[in-house]
């Protein structure tokens, strides 16, 4: 802070660090009394530095929110209408309940300088390819040429070139690109990976009819004139006897020919997830899953799993099953009642063992690592940990 003495400060600010100094030196900090009515801010720092570095529990300085009142007033904040949740908000407090505090409660988000954009950010790409997809399928159902099949295996690749060329343009119109050709190399890595998702597709199409692009779930009023769900809440009990209730949008439906028989695929772009799981931090496939039985038990749901888009060897193996759904479910029951518990009780510690790709690494520091071993042993966070120790 201030290396010299008290009496050598050439102005009140050096004089109060360097007092500051001296108590932290003599462990004595009766000369510091003086600091609450001076220099209330920096006594309040001070207070606020010692709760987070001094002490073996959570406290407010760490994202604990201990008061009643306070959490009442989350609860209204983030609940204005029932306990509504989505996959992927879950899924953000079991990385990290800090940047689930930043995001949801205090919504802030990055501010994205264009200048600063060097290349396609990764989830600007994942919306990219989601979007592609979307449109290609969809296209493909409205001029009837599903299902996908290996002898028409160079008329669609023509067809989704096309269709990924449209959207780069459109996406380069409106969004931040980066380096010209940095961008140029993103746009012939993602036509690779999209030709070879649409050859795994051809090769292993089976008898399942792909049908239904992003359907939402959920929702109050569905916003499509044939959706695949109904409108109306998805109630979803947890083990402590609350309800919460889900929504969400899943990316593709696939029905087998005498549509009695339905699987669930969920497209996904970077690194492949691994387990069921995933630690808490992969929720989607078993709540779309969960969801989707509930909407439509017309359909047998046989299967959710994965095509990994910008993976050479794709995924697309059923990840959730029929034969070991009551043992997911209750699986997923526990994942989730942790979770929500978590946010209810207005725990927002910070986790920085997996911050890429947080946007939030200036507002936690450079020390959130040495700060949260300090306190990883608060028993409040056990729920969190067992959440983290399902694969
Ligand atoms: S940077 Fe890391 S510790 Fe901080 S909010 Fe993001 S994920 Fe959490």
């Amino acid at each position: 802070m201030y290396a010299g003495q008290p009496r050598e400060a050439i102005d009140a600010i050096e004089f109060h660090l360097a007092s500051v100094e001296q108590a932290l030196a003599t462990q004595d900090p009766a000369p510091l009394g003086y600091l609450p009515t001076v220099a209330p801010f920096l006594s309040r720092a001070l207070y606020a530095a010692h709760q987070r570095w001094d002490t073996p529990q959570l406290t407010a300085f760490d994202g604990m929110i201990a008061d009643e009142s306070a959490r009442t007033q989350l609860h209204q904040r983030l609940f204005p209408a029932g306990m509504l949740f989505s996959a992927s908000t879950l899924e953000t407090y079991a990385r990290c309940p800090f940047r689930y505090f930043l995001s949801m409660v205090l919504g802030l988000t990055p501010r994205e300088e264009p200048e600063w954009v060097l290349t396609l950010q990764p989830r600007n790409r994942g919306a990219l390819l989601h979007d592609i997809l979307h449109d290609f399928f969809t296209q493909l159902r409205q001029t009837g040429r599903l299902p996908l099949t290996a002898q028409e295996g160079t008329q669609l690749t023509r067809l989704l070139a096309q269709v990924a060329e449209e959207h780069f343009q459109k996406f380069a119109r409106t969004k931040a690109t980066g380096f010209p050709l940095l961008w140029e190399i993103e746009q012939e890595r993602m036509h690779e990976h999209l030709a070879l998702l649409l050859k795994r597709e051809c090769e292993a199409a089976g008898d399942f009819l792909p049908t239904a692009f992003e359907a939402r779930f959920g929702m109050d009023a569905v916003d499509n004139c044939a959706p695949f769900f109904p409108a109306g809440p998805v109630p979803f009990a947890l083990d402590d006897g609350q309800e919460i209730r889900l929504h969400g949008r899943i990316d593709r439906i696939d029905l087998s020919p005498d549509q009695q028989r339905a699987r669930i695929l969920d497209y996904k772009t970077g690194k492949p997830i691994r387990g069921r799981f995933a630690r808490g931090t992969a929720l989607q496939l078993p709540l779309y899953l969960f969801a989707a039985r509930t909407l439509r038990p017309d359909q047998t749901w046989v299967s959710a799993g994965y095509a990994y888009v910008d993976q050479r060897s794709g995924g697309g193996a059923a990840v959730f099953t029929a034969d070991i759904w009551p043992e997911s479910l209750a699986m997923l029951r526990q994942v989730v009642t942790a979770l929500v518990q978590g946010i209810c009780s207005g725990c927002f510690a910070s986790t920085p063992d997996s911050c890429y790709p947080c946007p939030f690494p200036l507002i936690c520091g450079t020390q959130a690592e040495t700060r949260a071993a300090r306190k990883q042993r608060d028993p409040r966070l056990d729920p969190l940990r067992q959440v983290r120790a399902i694969e």
